[in-house]
């Protein structure tokens, strides 16, 4: 019996050749979901409330005066978690990438798409903001439907206009928030504050960003997930029987069907007890009252579904893990006196074998990778300069003669400032070579390295002739600010043939 249900679940794959959302002549069929109540729904929107919090708390959190998450890609200045980064650091970044590769690789094999459920940005915008917000101006899902097919009256009117207006706001302080992690909240302040004129390229970034969150959350919706988000489209190829997705238990489910009220004993008592024996009869060789898998098939799992997908299909990559479909079906399973859970957190292989198996080979070899990557990651973090000074010989020069007895090498240099804060007085020193000299070409005054910044010049180093034992020599270069060693640098001083 088992082996029949999963065989006739397996076969029925034809919902694969289509999407939900788009019809047979490529249309967009607009999903209406019924409002999801329930635990996992409620659980997601404290989640959620927390999540906003954070996000919106985080452009204004400053540590030492910097901001603690910046993402400055126009400068080329980044703080993360209130360490400064630059582009020097591109190795580190290029390292971090590829671990969060391998982070989301790992975490989708073994949970699936949870983070999209509880933690992406665009869910939760779009099922505890907007959508809320669209419950509340337009009712649920039926009442929408009728609100869209009736003509424009003034009730129409008012609550659509209502509804996009408090859309393009939301839309408009998101677009703020995003341009607060790139260029800091003073520069939105000042944009905001300050006439237009002075923040044009600012102003019209604003606007072209609040014209696109209000696009997507007004209309794009679950297309995002479904269609455009790039990890969305990675299921099909990460996902595997062990993954823990939310899951139909179709060996609990099926043969799905309604509850007929069949066959009770009464009827046939009261057939008999009115003399009515054909009535009689036929009742007693009715069906008898027997649901033979848990689903009564009420689609309320599909009526609640944020991208229009019936679960009890199988795992889908349009579903984005929300959970209502689970809440949706526990409270039908509570009426019918069903466990819950016939749609849950579950893995394929959980259901079809009763068993499941969370560190599998590919689980391993994915930790054991991502060890190794974090490892080296914490080691060049831990062994990274707050301060990088470069110097390096001017390309196509050897070296001058200054006189008979002295040699002359010239170089360019740069210190690359990761810090908070300036370093003024920045001097260059020459170690273990008391004879030797080293001159800034038109530098003046105070050189300082400031914040975040980088600071850079040409300068000559001139070394008797006597010193050069061979045709090159290597040379250590102390950098100071005033009387603080920044960092020390090993360059090449070359010399005639010897
Ligand atoms: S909500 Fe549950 S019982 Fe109703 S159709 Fe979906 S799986 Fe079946
Ligand atoms: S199938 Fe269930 S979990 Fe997946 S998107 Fe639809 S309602 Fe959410």
């Amino acid at each position: 019996m088992t082996d029949n249900i999963e065989k006739i679940y397996e076969d029925s794959e034809a919902f694969r050749d289509s999407l939900a959302t788009v019809d047979k002549k490529g249309k967009r069929i607009w999903i209406y979901p019924k409002k999801p109540k329930g635990w996992y729904y409620s659980l997601r929107t404290y989640v959620s409330w927390v999540l906003l919090a954070v996000l919106f708390a985080m452009p204004f959190i400053k540590i030492n005066g910097e901001p603690f998450m910046l993402f400055n890609v126009l400068e080329g200045k980044f703080n993360i978690f209130g360490v400064i980064f630059t582009p020097q650091d591109l190795h580190l970044f290029a390292l971090a990438m590829v671990t969060l590769m391998v982070i989301i690789v790992l975490f989708t094999v073994v949970f699936g798409r949870l983070f999209c459920g509880w933690v992406c940005p665009q869910t939760i915008f779009m099922e505890m903001v907007f959508r809320k917000i669209e419950y509340f101006i337009e009712g649920d899902a039926n009442q929408q439907r009728k609100l869209d097919k009736m003509p424009w009256t003034k009730d129409k009117i008012f609550k659509k206009t209502a509804k996009h207006a408090i859309f393009f706001a939301i839309a408009v302080i998101i677009s703020n928030l995003f341009l607060a992690y790139v260029i800091g909240v003073e520069e939105v302040g000042k944009i905001i504050q300050e006439p237009v004129s002075m923040h044009l390229g600012g102003f019209i970034s604003m606007l072209v960003f609040s014209g696109l969150f209000y696009g997507v959350f007004a209309f794009m919706r679950e297309q995002v997930c479904t269609t455009i988000c790039p990890y969305g489209r990675l299921q099909g190829v990460l996902l595997v029987p062990n993954s823990i997705v939310v899951h139909y238990d179709f060996v609990r489910g099926e043969p799905r069907g309604k509850i007929r009220k069949a066959n009770p004993l009464s009827s046939i008592q009261s057939a008999v007890a009115t003399g009515d024996l054909a009535l009689a009869g036929s009742a007693a060789t009715e069906t008898p009252l027997k649901i033979q898998g848990d689903c009564i098939d009420c689609r309320l799992c599909v009526h609640v579904c944020p991208t229009g997908i019936d679960i009890r299909n199988g795992t889908q990559l349009e579903c984005v893990n929300c959970t209502a479909c689970m809440d949706a079906c526990d409270e039908v399973m509570e009426k019918v006196n069903r466990p819950k859970g016939l749609i849950r957190y579950a893995s394929y292989n959980s259901i079809k074998h009763g068993k499941h198996k969370l560190f599998d080979t590919r689980v391993k070899a994915y930790t054991a990778v991502l060890i190794a990557l974090v490892s080296l990651q914490i080691f060049l973090f831990a062994t990274r300069a707050q301060v990088d000074v470069f110097v390096v010989r001017v390309p196509g020069q050897l070296y001058q003669k200054v006189d008979d007895n002295t040699l002359r090498n010239i170089y360019s240099w740069q210190v690359v400032n990761k810090t908070g804060q300036n370093f003024e007085g920045i001097t260059f020193k020459l170690k273990d070579e008391p004879s030797g000299r080293i001159e800034l070409v038109g530098a003046q005054g105070n050189i300082v390295s400031t914040s975040q910044n980088m600071v850079k010049g040409v300068l000559m180093i001139d070394l008797p002739k006597d010193d050069m034992p061979a045709t090159k020599k290597k040379i250590v270069i102390e950098v100071y600010s005033n009387d603080k060693l920044l960092d020390k640098v090993t360059t090449n001083f070359l010399g005639p043939i010897k």
